[in-house]
C-alpha cells in the first residue's frame, strides 16, 4: 500500500514522561506506517523548553498561527518538585497557558465513548462536550476581610479622572468581600471560539449563566454571545441544522442531567472547572477524553486531557512493565490529521484519521485494553495489554480493516 501524502505540516509539539514514550510508539507503529508524516517539529520537553528560556514554547504556539493545525504531547506544568529533578533556571510557566495566551483559544474536551465503558448517567449516549472560558471571574478577583462595621464601596475611576461607584454593602460587623471582573473582549473571542466549533462538528451549542441574579455581569455573557450569534453565525448554524441554546445554569444542569448527550456545553470559568471533572468522571475515565484549543480566527491544537502520568514513568524508568491507555493521545494524532485533510482537501488523510479511531474502539470493544479500562469495564474477561502491547493490538486491528 502507497503511504497517504501529505501537502502542508502539522505542528508537532513532544513533551514529557510516560505520554512522550507513548507518542514515539504511536508514531512508530500508527502512523509512519501509512503515511508520509510530514511536521514541524518542536520539543515541548521540560529539558528543551528550560534550555531555550521557554522560547520553544513560544515559537510552537507561533507555528500553529502559521500553519493552523498543531498536536502536542502532554507537558510537565513545573512546581517546586520540578524545580530540583530538572534542574531548572526558572519555574516555567504552563506550556498550554503560554500557547492558550498567544492563540487566545479555548478549551473543548470531550469523552471518546466505547461500549463496554459505560457512563454513570445512563442515558447518556453521545459525548457531552465542555468549552470553558479560561478568563478571569472568581480566578482573578481581588478579594478582602472586612474587619469590622465600615462601608464597602465598588469604585471604577476613568482616564480623566472621573469616579463611578457602586455600594457593595454597609457592613455592621466583620465580613469579606470579593471583586471579580471579566473583558468584553475575552468573552467575545470565548464565544466565536464555541459557534465555530459547533459548526465545525456539527453539534448544537449550550450556554448558561446565572443572569437573572447577576443583572450586569452575567447578563453581559449573554448578550455578547447572543449579538455575534445574530451577527455571525446564525445563517451558518441554521445551514448546518444545529442551533445555539441559551439558558439559566441551574436549568442546564437539570436538562444536562436528562439528556442523551450529544452537543456543546459552554461554561464560564468556575462552572467549566467544576463541571469538566463532573462529565469526565461520569463517562469514566480520564484517559479517555480528549482536548481540543480552538482559537476565534480559526486554529486548532489537540491533545490529550491527561497529565504526563509521572508515576507510570517512574515504573517504567525501573524497567517495570507499564499499562497506560494511548487512546486520548492517537485521538489527538487522529484529530489533527482529520483537520489538516480538511484544510487540504485531502481525503485519504481523513480517512485514514476515521479508521484510526474505528481501530481504537474496536480493539477496546474486542476486550483488548489497558488496566485502567478493565478495572472499569463492562466486557467480561478483558485481556489486559502492557502499553505496547495495546498499541500493536490496534494497529493489528487497523492493518485488517485498511
Ligand atoms: P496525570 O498524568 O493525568 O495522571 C494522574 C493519574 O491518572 C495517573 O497516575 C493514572 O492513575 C491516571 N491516568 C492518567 N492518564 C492515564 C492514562 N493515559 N492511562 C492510564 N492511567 C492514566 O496527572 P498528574 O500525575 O497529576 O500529573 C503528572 C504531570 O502531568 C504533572 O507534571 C502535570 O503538570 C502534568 N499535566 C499536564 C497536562 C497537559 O499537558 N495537558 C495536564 C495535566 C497534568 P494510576 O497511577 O492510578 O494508574
Ligand atoms: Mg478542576
Amino acid at each position: 500500500m502507497d503511504k497517504i501524502q501529505m501537502t502542508t505540516p502539522l505542528v508537532e509539539m513532544d513533551g514529557d514522561e510516560m505520554t512522550r514514550i507513548l507518542w514515539s510508539m504511536i508514531k512508530e507503529e500508527l502512523l509512519l506506517p501509512f503515511v508520509d508524516l510530514k511536521t514541524e517539529y518542536y520539543d515541548l520537553g521540560l529539558e528543551y523548553r528550560n534550555e531555550t528560556d521557554d522560547q520553544v514554547t513560544i515559537d510552537s504556539a507561533n507555528a500553529t498561527k502559521k500553519y493552523g493545525v498543531a498536536v502536542k504531547c502532554a507537558t510537565i506544568t513545573p512546581n517546586a518538585a520540578r524545580m530540583d529533578e530538572y534542574h531548572l533556571k526558572e519555574m516555567w510557566k504552563s506550556p498550554n497557558g503560554t500557547i492558550r495566551a498567544i492563540l487566545d483559544g479555548t478549551v473543548f474536551r470531550a469523552p471518546i465513548i466505547v461500549k463496554g465503558i459505560e457512563p454513570c448517567v445512563r442515558n447518556w449516549k453521545k459525548p457531552i462536550t465542555i468549552a470553558r472560558h479560561a478568563y478571569g471571574d472568581v480566578y482573578k478577583a481581588t478579594e478582602m476581610k472586612i474587619p469590622g462595621a465600615g462601608k464597602a464601596e465598588l469604585v471604577y475611576t476613568a482616564e480623566d479622572g472621573m469616579e463611578t461607584r457602586e455600594l457593595i454593602f454597609d457592613f455592621t460587623g466583620a465580613g469579606i468581600i470579593q471583586g471579580q471582573h471579566n473583558l468584553c473582549d475575552s468573552i467575545e473571542s470565548f464565544a466565536r471560539s464555541c459557534f465555530t466549533y459547533a459548526l465545525d462538528v456539527k453539534q448544537d451549542l449550550w450556554f448558561a449563566t446565572k443572569d437573572t441574579i447577576s443583572k450586569k455581569y452575567d447578563h453581559s455573557f449573554k448578550d455578547i454571545f447572543q449579538e455575534i450569534f445574530d451577527a455571525e453565525f446564525k445563517e451558518a448554524f441554521d445551514a448546518a441544522g444545529i442551533t445555539y441554546f441559551y439558558t439559566l445554569i441551574d436549568d442546564a444542569v437539570a436538562r444536562v442531567m436528562k439528556s442523551e448527550g450529544g452537543y456543546i456545553w459552554a461554561c464560564k470559568n468556575y462552572d467549566g472547572d467544576v463541571m469538566s471533572d463532573m462529565i469526565s468522571s461520569a463517562f469514566g475515565s480520564l484517559a479517555m477524553m480528549t482536548s481540543v484549543l480552538v482559537s476565534p480566527q480559526g486554529f486548532y491544537e489537540y491533545e490529550a486531557a491527561h497529565g504526563t502520568v509521572q508515576r507510570h514513568y517512574y515504573k517504567h524508568l525501573a524497567g517495570e512493565e507499564t499499562s497506560t491507555n494511548s487512546v486520548a493521545t492517537i485521538f489527538a494524532w487522529t484529530g489533527a490529521l482529520r483537520k489538516r485533510g480538511e484544510l487540504d482537501q485531502n481525503e485519504a488523510l481523513m480517512v485514514f484519521a476515521d479508521k484510526l479511531e474505528k481501530a481504537c474502539i474496536q480493539t477496546i470493544e474486542e476486550g483488548k485494553m489497558t488496566k485502567d479500562l478493565a478495572l472499569i469495564t463492562s466486557i467480561e474477561n478483558p485481556t489486559v495489554l502492557n502499553s505496547q502491547e495495546f498499541i500493536r493490538a490496534i494497529r493489528q486491528t487497523l492493518e485488517g480493516n485498511l
